[in-house]
């Protein structure tokens, strides 16, 4: 049996403004297994980020559970939940999220220094190609640069999970790429179980499952047939 990394089961979430209630997850249930590489497809506004913050607890259900770990977190208080994504979960956002004050070297040693057992930060950056410009500030980099350093800092901590929203959303085909391939190399090489979020249907060939959703629902999870590796994309 594969081990199952974290499972959402029946989740809902809605959000109430006055009189409009609006449910951005409906009934969601899912399990990652270890090592699994997952693409959530959908439009904009189906409840992928919703899906994938619940999962990543930086946020909660209204109603229903998730289980990290097969422990059920859905009780937990917020200082375990913030230890518990410490411990084993990093993100990656379409928009970086690096602090503009700290050098490339110094966002990711931040993360290393509040994490139980990270990898060397040496280790990190060099996993995605950024030591040389390891003195540089997000302002100095390019786009695909300052991914780059937001995915050295996700992996720092050596995670179990890796959440990604849109990760490639705001750069270039080319860019966008080099980006995917240190995904999937880290993927690969530490065994993480990656859950990416885009809306880009050519993404999705790198995935070994695909999760398409609307409405708030997850309409299909397919097996992957036409795997195909990140230096082959193109859109
Ligand atoms: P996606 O990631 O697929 O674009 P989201 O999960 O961001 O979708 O949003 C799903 C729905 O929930 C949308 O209708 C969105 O407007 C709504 N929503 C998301 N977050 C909030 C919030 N904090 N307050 C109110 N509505 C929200």
């Amino acid at each position: 049996m594969r081990e199952i990394v974290v499972e959402a089961q029946n989740i809902w979430k809605s959000y109430t403004a006055g009189a409009v209630t609006v449910d951005a997850v409906k009934n969601l249930s899912f399990a990652l297994y270890k090592g699994e590489l997952i693409v959530v497809l959908g439009p904009s506004g189906s409840g992928k980020s919703t899906f994938l913050n619940i999962l990543g607890t930086l946020d909660r259900p209204t109603s229903g559970s998730v289980y990290f770990n097969k422990l059920n977190i859905s009780q937990e208080s917020d200082e375990q939940l913030s230890a518990l994504r410490r411990r084993h979960i990093g993100f990656v956002f379409q928009f970086y999220n690096l602090i503009p004050t700290l050098t490339a070297l110094e966002n990711v040693e931040m993360i290393a220094a509040h994490s139980a057992s990270p990898m060397p930060v040496e280790d990190a950056l060099k996993r995605v190609n950024l030591w040389e410009r390891r003195h540089h500030f997000p302002s100095e980099l390019s786009g695909g640069e300052q991914q780059r350093v937001a995915i050295a800092r996700a992996i720092v901590k050596k995670p179990e999970l890796l959440l990604c929203d849109e990760p490639t959303g705001a750069l270039d085909v080319a860019t966008g790429v080099i980006v995917l391939q240190a995904l999937e190399e880290v993927h690969h090489d530490f065994s993480i179980s990656v859950m990416l979020i885009t809306h880009n249907a050519t993404i999705a060939h790198l995935a070994d499952r695909v999760i398409r959703m609307s409405g708030g629902q997850i309409l299909s999870i397919e097996r992957n047939e036409r795997h195909m590796l990140a230096r082959d994309l193109s859109w």
